[in-house]
């Protein structure tokens, strides 16, 4: 078993084997396997753990400054015909939480994945047992990339979740039709073009019902998570909420 591969009781019992306990980010406190190897004073320092608290769109999630009162949605969504009925974010895409991200996608850094994970589970799990769920969906990868970077992020975080809140995961019912270019460089709707079509029913029955949680690490403009929630109603959801660890933000 590859690190990258191994599920996680048994990543955090590898990695606290194979690592000293200090901090991934800053080098210097102390931080252990379960902790995801970053310390407290990286996770406090100002601006760098942002929690998503209300107010925020009811449909994207997006934060907002200052007071809103009741259900609003925001300017972007206004205008945009999202697939999921909304998506939540546990905090917003700070620089520390992009940071890492990238070293856990793009380079394996499999040590940050309990960080990570836990931002997810402890803003998710609350909301979750208000409503009931039959399955947990991660974004699928196309499977040639999947391959190249030996795990989907998606699928790691969505298994941690799902262990967690007790709600089965479900990775059959949609695939990723073709590969699509890395989005960081697209405007808005060069996003939404981009990923039109990206996702397919793979034609596996729905076993359980159809109140699904679709998760990805971050979100930014939902073109992603939007097209795959088309998928996942195509394929007889009746219903479709996003989670995410991060919530970016976008300047077109
Ligand atoms: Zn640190
Ligand atoms: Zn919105």
């Amino acid at each position: 078993m590859t690190l990258a591969s191994a599920s996680g009781a048994w990543l955090e019992g590898a990695l606290g084997l194979l690592y000293p306990p200090v901090c991934q980010l800053c080098g210097e406190d102390r931080a252990t396997a379960g902790e995801g190897y970053v310390c407290d004073r990286c996770r406090n320092r100002p601006g760098a753990v942002r929690w998503i608290t209300a107010p925020y769109c009811d449909r994207c999630g997006l934060p907002y400054d200052g007071a809103v009162t009741g259900q609003f949605e925001c300017g972007h969504c206004a205008g945009l015909d999202l697939h999921f009925r909304r998506a939540r974010a546990a905090v917003v895409a700070t620089d520390l939480i992009l940071r890492v991200v990238h070293a856990y996608k793009y380079h394996r850094a499999v040590w940050f994945e309990p960080f990570l994970a836990g931002l997810l589970v402890q803003a998710a799990l609350p909301e979750l047992r208000r409503e009931s769920w039959d399955g947990i969906v991660p974004v699928p990868l196309f499977p040639v990339k999947e391959r190249e970077r030996e795990f989907n992020q998606s699928a790691r975080l969505a298994a941690r979740l799902s262990a967690a809140a007790g709600i089965p995961l479900e990775t059959r019912v949609v695939c990723r039709r073709r590969p699509t270019q890395t989005q960081t460089q697209l405007s808005r709707s060069a996003r939404a073009e981009n990923m039109r079509g990206a996702f397919a029913p793979t034609g596996v029955e729905w076993p359980r019902g159809g109140r699904v949680v679709l998760v990805d690490d971050v979100l930014t403009t939902g073109a992603t998570t939007s097209a795959c929630a088309r998928a996942l109603r195509l394929a007889g959801a009746a219903d479709v909420c996003v989670w995410t660890v991060a919530r970016g933000q976008w300047s077109t």
